[in-house]
C-alpha cells in the first residue's frame, strides 16, 4: 500500500487507481491485528470496513462523485455513539449496551462517506489521564511500551500513533486529546465548546465536553473538523455560526502569516500597509506556566526555544502573568465531579447496563449493588467527590467558590485575547510517564492537568503539536490556544509552526 500522508494525498491515490478503499482496510485491519497487544481498540468492525470499503470502490470507479471523507479510515472513542455499535465508556456499568443512534458527528462522517473501522479503549465515562482505569485494562503507549499513552482518549491516540487508521474522534472535557495527542507525538484538536454538537457523546461534564479530533497533521485534522462542526437540533448548546473552510484555506499557505478570521472582509484603502501589519501575529504566555516547579526542564527549554524563534520571525511573543495558575486544577475537578454526579445518576441498572445480582430488599440497595459493582473506582471517587461539593453546607465553600474561579478565567482570558492572537502553553508538565506510575496518587495525577484544564474552564480552542523530542526519545508537544471560534487562525498558526519545526 502507499504509505499514508493525508487525506488529498490518499484521494490522488485512489483516483489514480494506484490504490483502493478495500486495499486500506485491509491494510489496517492488519495492523489492528499485529497490534493487538497495545489494546488500543475495543471493538473492531472488520467485515462491515470491509464491505463499505468495497462498495465504495465501485461506486468511484462507476464515476460518481466522491464525499469528502470517502474512504478514510476512522476510528471512534468508546464514549460516542454509533447505532447498532457497542458503546459502553469502558465501565462494566454499560457492558453489552449497543447504541440505539448515532452522533451528529458520527452521521457527518458517514455522509461523506468516512469507513468507521472500530471504537477505541479509553477510561471510564473519560475520566483520567494514562487510560489506566479502563475495565478493559490499559493501552500501552507505541512508542514506549512500558509507557502510557495518556488519557483518556488513550486508544484513539495510538490508533493514529502505530498506524491503525488515518484520524480518530476522541473526546475533550479536560486535556482527554490534547494530553494524549501529546504523549503520542500527533496532532491533537479540542474545538471550541459548542463547536461540535455533542448529541450522542457520552456527558462527563456538560459544560467542558467536546469532540475533539486526533490526526497525522493540520491539514487532515481540519479537513475533519469542517465535517462535524456545525449547527445541530439535538444539541442545544452547539453554535450556529457558520463554519469555515479550515482545509481550503490552510491550503493557501501564505508563509509567515496567519490571517484573523474574525477581521473584516470589507476593502480596505491601504490595503497592502494593513497586510504587512498583520504580518505580525502577537502571542502570549503566561509566565507561570513555564516557571512551574512541574514542569520538565527539557520541555521549558524546548519551548523557550520556539518562542525565540517565533520572535525571530518578526512576530510579537510577550510574557503575561497569571495569578490563577494554583486554583485551575481545583475548580476543574470541583466543577467537573459536580456535573459528573448529576450525569452518572442514570446509570441505575434499571433502564439499561449492569444489573447486580445480589438480592435487594429495596431499591436503595438495588441502586446501590448495581452501582458499586458496576462503576470502577475512578468513577465512583468522582461521584461522591461531585456529590460531597453539591451538598447542603458545603455548596458554597467549593462549587459556587470554583464557578467564580472559572468566571474569573473567562474574564482574564477575554483580556488576554484583546491584545493578543495565540496563548502558548505547554501541553503536559512532563512526556508520557511508566504504567502505574502515579495510579496510587490519584492528586498526582489530577495536577499533572495543570496545561489542558485552562482551554474548557473557558471554552476556548486548544491543540497540541507534536514538535519536540525529549533527550529520553519520547515526544511532546507545544499547546496553542486562540479566541473562541477562531479555529481557523489556530489551524493556520498551527501549520505554520509545524512547518517552522520541520
Ligand atoms: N484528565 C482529565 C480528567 O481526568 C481530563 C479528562 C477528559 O478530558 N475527559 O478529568
Amino acid at each position: 500500500m502507499v504509505e499514508y500522508t493525508t487525506i488529498d494525498q490518499y484521494h490522488l491515490a485512489l483516483t489514480q487507481g494506484s490504490t483502493s478503499c478495500a486495499e486500506v482496510v485491509h491494510h489496517y485491519l492488519s495492523q489492528i491485528e499485529k497490534s493487538k497487544h497495545l489494546n488500543a481498540f475495543v471493538h473492531v468492525f472488520a467485515e462491515e470496513a470491509i464491505q463499505k470499503a468495497s462498495a465504495l470502490d465501485e461506486r468511484r470507479k462507476a464515476g460518481n462523485a466522491i464525499g469528502k471523507l470517502h474512504g478514510v479510515v476512522i476510528a471512534i472513542k468508546d464514549v460516542i455513539c454509533y447505532k447498532g455499535h457497542p458503546l459502553t465508556a469502558a465501565s462494566g456499568i454499560l457492558k453489552n449496551f449497543t447504541s440505539l443512534y448515532s452522533a451528529t458527528a458520527i452521521e457527518k462522517l458517514l455522509q461523506e462517506e468516512a469507513i468507521i473501522i472500530g471504537v477505541c479503549n479509553c477510561d471510564e465515562f473519560a475520566m483520567g489521564s494514562a487510560n489506566e482505569n479502563s475495565v478493559y485494562g490499559n493501552v500501552l503507549n507505541a512508542m514506549d511500551e512500558s509507557r502510557v499513552p495518556g488519557g483518556s482518549s488513550g486508544g484513539s491516540a495510538v490508533a493514529v500513533q502505530a498506524g491503525l487508521c488515518m484520524v480518530s474522534l476522541g473526546s475533550d472535557t479536560g486535556g482527554s486529546v490534547r494530553q494524549p495527542a501529546d504523549f503520542c507525538g500527533i496532532v491533537g484538536l479540542k474545538p471550541t465548546y459548542g463547536r461540535i454538537s455533542r448529541y450522542g457523546l457520552i456527558a462527563y461534564a456538560s459544560s467542558f465536553d467536546q469532540i475533539g479530533i486526533f490526526a497525522n497533521n493540520v491539514d487532515d485534522t481540519s479537513k475533519v473538523l469542517e465535517i462535524i462542526a456545525g449547527a445541530d437540533e439535538y444539541d442545544s448548546t452547539v453554535s450556529q455560526k457558520p463554519i469555515e473552510k479550515y482545509s481550503e484555506v490552510l491550503k493557501e499557505k501564505k508563509k509567515n502569516r496567519f490571517y484573523d478570521s474574525t477581521v473584516s472582509q470589507k476593502p480596505i484603502e491601504k490595503y497592502s500597509e494593513v497586510l504587512k501589519e498583520k504580518k505580525k501575529n502577537r502571542f502570549a504566555y503566561f509566565k507561570e506556566t513555564l516557571e512551574h516547579p512541574s514542569l520538565d526542564t527539557e520541555i521549558a527549554d524546548g519551548i523557550n526555544k520556539l518562542i525565540e524563534q517565533i520572535k525571530s520571525e518578526g512576530h510579537e511573543v510577550a510574557a503575561l502573568s497569571f495569578e490563577y495558575l494554583d486554583y485551575i486544577v481545583p475548580a476543574y475537578y470541583i466543577l467537573t465531579t459536580a456535573e459528573a454526579s448529576s450525569n452518572l445518576s442514570r446509570y441505575d441498572g434499571v433502564r439499561y447496563g449492569y444489573r447486580s445480582a445480589k438480592p435487594s430488599t429495596d431499591l436503595t440497595e438495588f441502586y446501590k449493588h448495581n452501582r458499586s459493582e458496576g462503576f470502577g473506582k475512578e468513577v465512583k471517587r468522582r461521584i461522591m467527590l461531585g456529590t460531597f461539593v453539591l451538598s447542603t453546607g458545603y455548596y458554597d465553600a467549593y462549587f459556587a467558590k470554583a464557578q467564580k474561579v472559572r468566571r474569573k478565567l473567562v474574564e482574564k482570558t477575554q483580556l488576554v485575547f484583546n491584545e493578543f492572537d495565540f496563548i502558548l502553553m505547554p501541553t503536559s508538565p512532563s512526556v508520557a510517564f511508566k504504567i502505574g506510575e502515579k495510579t496510587d496518587d490519584p492528586i498526582a495525577m489530577y495536577l499533572a492537568d495543570i496545561y489542558t484544564v485552562f482551554a474548557n474552564l473557558t471554552g476556548i480552542p486548544g491543540i497540541s503539536l507534536p514538535l519536540f523530542k525529549h533527550s529520553n526519545g519520547m515526544p511532546f508537544g507545544i499547546q496553542l490556544m486562540a479566541k473562541q471560534f477562531n479555529e481557523l487562525s489556530l489551524l493556520q498558526a498551527s501549520q505554520h509552526l509545524m512547518e517552522l519545526k520541520k
